[in-house]
């Protein structure tokens, strides 16, 4: 799909000529197979999901346009794009949807694919990386701190070494501990 610009300066996306034999008829199939793609093949390109999404503005495909490239069988631009990983996971798409297609989980679904063929983005190596090197993502805010906010003064049962020992025997453990 390229972008250009109609006379009045509005970008407009326009859909290039998709050649049939590059299509891969088993990722519809796949995605279909799944328990978030039993409504994948009732959506009729409405664009509602895309009016509802915050961000969608800021994405080279939007929301309508993945789940059409799906139907369609195009495996390598939808594992690849970066719109995948960047989905906000507000579930407005999903909501809004009148065939109740579940885009924000079909999404889920491509990452995972995309994961499995190694198609992920540094950013989220990195968090993987942090995450088993650390047990948590987010330090926790000192017990002085939690004091002034009158939080409770500890984060009970907080086992990071627990943590670290699960997720070395998860796919995210093994994508961080191979990098
Ligand atoms: S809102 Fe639903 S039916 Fe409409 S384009 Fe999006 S996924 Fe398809
Ligand atoms: S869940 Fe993702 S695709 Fe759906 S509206 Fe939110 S950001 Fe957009």
């Amino acid at each position: 799909m390229a972008e250009t610009k109609n006379k009045a300066g509005v970008p407009e996306t326009l859909i290039e000529p998709i050649e049939m034999s590059s299509l891969d008829a088993s990722f519809r199939n796949e995605i279909h197979s799944m328990p978030n793609g039993e409504e994948l093949s009732a959506c009729f390109a409405c664009s509602t999901c895309t009016a509802a999404c915050p961000i969608a503005n800021q994405w080279k495909y939007k929301p309508h346009q993945l789940i059409r490239m799906i139907i369609l069988g195009m495996r390598d631009e939808v594992l690849s794009s970066s719109e995948i990983w960047e989905c906000l996971t507000c579930f407005q798409c999903q909501e809004r949807c009148p065939q109740n297609v579940r885009v924000t989980d079909i999404f889920f679904d491509c990452k995972n694919l995309a994961s499995e063929r190694g198609d992920i983005p540094s950013s989220i190596v990195s968090l993987a990386k942090e995450l088993l090197e650390k047990g948590q993502l987010y330090q926790v805010t000192a017990d002085w701190e939690r004091e002034d906010l009158e939080l409770e003064p500890e984060v009970p049962g907080l086992s990071i070494e627990e943590v670290k020992s699960i997720l070395k025997n998860t796919r995210t453990g093994k994508i961080a501990g191979d990098e």
